[in-house]
This record gives structure tokens, sequence and C-alpha cells, in this order.
């Protein structure tokens, strides 16, 4: 059955408080779109488009290309193109999930907590433990592998007991240096490796030679990368960021029937989009582990 929707939307520009170092460069502004459509009772739904183009998302120029060709009144369901994964996320989502009010779910989510990049994350934690966070990111793969080593060592001595450490690459280190790292690490002293480097072969061999866990990510960015990391063999953990893995129907049903390994992520979308996130997350049963959502710190 289609229904009538009115629909709006608007374009939004949140700059963070500290430009975001990854291994892919510097992010000073997360620009989006939020989307409302409106039912013939005047109810309204909410979706947020976030696309992040350099993880294999639309740029936020083809979303708006798309969303000014539907004109004011859309049909609930239909087809987006594949290659709009982030405009198909907030569609899939705004109508199940994006009702107001637009309170994220909190009960049953441990937040992940982003912690900034080089020798700032060695204070940067303590606020947080305070606030009873206790799963913590830390990004690699940005400064020199030796001074990394280094600063990790100290974070590995300053982290209270019960902390638990997530490292991410961003698919950002040689085959060599992802070796040194794993090597490195005392087994059970980080909860995974995220993406240490970027191809999926290079991937299943470090799981094969290393016990720390490694996560997928970037690798893993929409519905088909993820069964294609799947049908190459990938039985470690999945990094999932939903607002930009296409329709949430696809993605629930991929991930029920294999029973995956799960870690959700944000995409740094506003409350719009986690909300959504959440409430599918919470009624699909999907989080085992701690979310990656605990990121607001990161806007004025
Ligand atoms: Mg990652």
């Amino acid at each position: 059955m289609t229904d009538n929707y009115l629909f709006f939307f608007g374009r939004y520009q949140r700059p963070f408080l500290y430009t975001l170092q990854t291994a892919h460069g510097q992010w000073a502004v997360r620009e989006g779109l939020i989307i409302q459509l409106i039912d013939e009772a005047g109810s309204s739904y909410w979706g947020e488009i976030a696309p992040i183009p350099w993880f294999g998302s639309e740029s936020l120029e083809e979303a708006i290309e798309f969303c000014t060709s539907l004109g004011n009144t859309v049909s609930w369901p239909m087809e987006i193109p594949e290659q709009l994964p982030a405009t198909q996320f907030a569609f899939s989502a705004a109508i199940p999930y994006g009702y107001e009010p637009l309170e994220p779910v909190m009960e049953d989510v441990n937040w992940s907590f982003l912690l900034p990049a080089n020798e700032k994350v060695l204070e940067a934690w303590q606020r947080p433990w305070e606030l009873g966070h206790r799963t913590f990111k830390w990004k690699i793969g940005v400064a020199e592998i030796a001074e990394e080593l280094e600063i990790f060592n100290r974070l590995l001595t300053a982290l209270p007991k019960g902390a638990k450490l997530r490292l991410d690459a961003n698919a950002g280190l040689s085959y060599e240096d992802a070796c040194t790292w794993l090597s490195s690490l005392p087994l059970g002293a980080i909860e995974f490796l995220e993406q240490p480097v970027a191809s999926l072969t290079e991937m299943l061999r470090l799981a094969e030679r290393f016990e720390i866990p490694l996560a997928v990510d970037e690798l893993a960015s929409n519905l088909g990368r993820l069964q294609n990391c799947y049908e190459q063999g990938w039985r470690g953990i999945y990094v999932i960021k939903p607002s930009i893995a296409g329709s949430l129907e696809g993605l629930s049903a991929f991930i029920q029937e294999r029973q995956l390994d799960v870690v959700l992520s944000s995409s740094l979308e506003s409350s719009i989009g986690q909300t959504a996130i959440l409430r599918w997350a919470a009624e699909q049963k999907v989080i085992d582990r701690s979310a990656g959502l605990a990121t607001s710190n990161w806007f004025a």
C-alpha cells in the first residue's frame, strides 16, 4: 500500500567543536539535510540525510538534487537509487522511526565515547569517565606509529580498570604497520581494532594471524559492501553506520539472518538521525556491543 505525504527538506550545517582528524583528513563542519513527511492526518515524520562521501555514500549535492526532483509530495514506499544510500536510510527510517517526539531511546545503550587524536587523548577521557562512560574509541594512523604507540601505552596505564578501549585506523595503516600495532597490543588491552588496513584480503590475513579482535568499517559501509565482506569470509566484527548503509529493512534482514557481530556507529548525525537509529536498533535487537554514537559532545 502506498501513502501520499507532503514533503519538505532543508539543509543544515553544524560546526564541530574541534576539527575532526581522521586518516581521511580534516573535517570541520557536518552538513546534511533534514526531511519532513506529513501524512493526510497532519502527522509529521522526520528523517536525516547525513552523507559521508569518502565513506562510499552520495555527496550532499546528489542528495539535494534527488530531493529537489521529488517536488512537494511523495508516495511511500518509493524507489530510491542504490547510489543514494544516505537518502535511502532517511526515507526508510522516517515513517517507522521518525515520529515525534524525537527523543533518542537511551535505555539499554552503552555509549562509546570518541576521544580526540594525539596527546589530547591523555586528558580527554577523564571528564566522560566521571560522567559514567566506560567504552572509549581512539583514532590511530594519524601521526607517526612510534609516537602513537607511545601515547597509547601511556593511555593504557592511565585508564582505570573497567574502561574499554577501541582503536580505529580508518583503513589508514600499511599492512606492516598494522602488524606492528597488533603484535604490540597486549591481548585483552582493547576490545577491538577497527579497520587497520583498506584491503579485505589483508584484513582476512590479519584476522588469521592475530588474536586481537578486528572489525571492518569502511569495507562494510553499505549493504552491498557488507554482503561482499561476508561472502569473502569475514567473520569478525562489523561496524555499521546505518545513516549511510541504505534502507533499514535490508540492513536488518542481513544482520539477523547471518547473526552478525555488529557495532553501531555514528555518522555524526543530529538527534533526528540518532533517534531513528536507536529506535530501529531497539526494535530489531541488533545491539550487543556498545554503540559508537556518543558524539553530541563534538558539537557546539
Ligand atoms: Mg571506523
